[in-house]
């Protein structure tokens, strides 16, 4: 008989006491489903402070094709993603939300496509139900902004539910840049695509951890990581702005030698000393910005840590094995 290929569900979790349960049985009835494909279910704890690891350690007692891997702290979800992309066996992986916003019943439609030749086979958004205006517009700008500045293809409405080939796991495992954008990360390693197209449920139980604090950092680092189209829009800026002062200055030469000295407007002085500071400033954030993502770049530290994988602890001894 044929060996069946082995899929992993990958999930990660934080603080999801309240919905794990509920993700639980919808997998298990969709593994029990597909008898062609062997599965793996393994969810990532990023340090969650409710009873979350206990009910993965539960669900591992009941069923043995969960696994766990419980991260030292909390990371935040790219983090946990990474993690979790280290840790998985199968010759497929499925990365999908612990709270039932990505509908696991559109499995065996990716599946389907993996079978086609695809390896990536994303989850579109149709709608986005329970989110607010403000959300939908402001996301619909930014992406608007960062695909005009970036050559590789940003997929809009686009989650990180997909499932991925094996070669696409090993690529993304090979970037180990700490500040993640892996939205970003998906487009850059290229490979067959494939969207489908849903309906994005609100939230089944439990609380969004993203804030609109968290959303703006990690949209910084979609363009911090993908572009320095900033640094260049700061310089041409610059040299607009010094074109403007010559030609001034010219205006000012002129009109002193024909018309004599003209007295200075304290206000407009102010203008534009402090128009030239906020310019200067906020550039310099830029700068910053990048300099910033080359500071932790460079210190080069694991991405992150692990207590334990299902029963056995991890005791980093295998860390002071690097050969330099
Ligand atoms: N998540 C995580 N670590 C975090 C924050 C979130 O692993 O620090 C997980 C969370 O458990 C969920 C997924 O990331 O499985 C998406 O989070 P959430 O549903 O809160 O985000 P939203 O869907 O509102 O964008
Ligand atoms: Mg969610």
């Amino acid at each position: 008989m044929e060996q069946k290929k082995l899929v992993t569900i990958l999930t990660p979790a934080y603080n999801e006491e309240d919905v794990l349960p509920l993700l639980y049985d919808r997998l298990v009835k969709l593994m029990n489903e597909q008898v062609n494909y062997d599965f793996e279910v393994l969810i990532v704890n990023d340090g969650s402070k409710d009873h979350t690891l206990e009910l993965l350690e539960e669900f591992r007692k009941k069923d043995s094709r969960f696994n766990y891997l419980n991260l030292s702290r909390n990371y935040g979800k790219e983090i946990a993603m990474i993690a979790g992309l280290d840790y998985c066996k199968g010759d497929a992986t499925i990365i999908i939300d612990a709270d039932l916003q990505d509908p696991p019943e559109l499995i065996p439609e990716m599946l389907h496509y993996w079978e086609e030749g695809y390896d990536d086979v994303y989850a579109k958004r149709r709608s986005r139900k329970g989110e607010s205006w403000l959300k939908k517009s402001t996301s619909k700008l930014y992406y608007r902004l960062l695909q005009k500045t970036t050559r590789i293809d940003i997929q809009k409405d686009t989650g990180d539910f997909r499932l991925l080939d094996r070669r696409c796991v090993e690529a993304l495992r090979a970037m180990r840049e700490s500040q993640r954008y892996t939205k970003g990360l998906f487009s850059w390693i290229g490979y067959n695509k494939k969207a489908i197209e849903y309906d994005r449920d609100p939230r089944a139980a439990g609380h969004t951890k993203w804030n609109y604090r968290r959303l703006f950092n990690l949209s910084i680092d979609g363009f911090t990581s993908f572009t320095t189209a900033p640094l260049r829009w700061s310089a041409f800026i610059g040299i607009l702005i010094s074109f403007i002062g010559f030609l001034y200055m010219l205006v000012i030469i002129f009109n002193t030698l024909f018309y004599g000295i003209d007295s200075p407007g304290y206000a407009s002085t102010m203008v534009v000393i402090l128009f030239l500071g906020g310019i200067q400033l906020i550039f310099l954030g830029i700068i910053g910005e990048y300099l910033g993502r080359t500071f932790s770049e460079a210190k080069g530290r694991p991405l992150y840590f692990i207590d334990r994988y299902n029963e056995t602890r991890e005791d980093n001894l295998h860390l002071n094995e690097r050969k330099f």
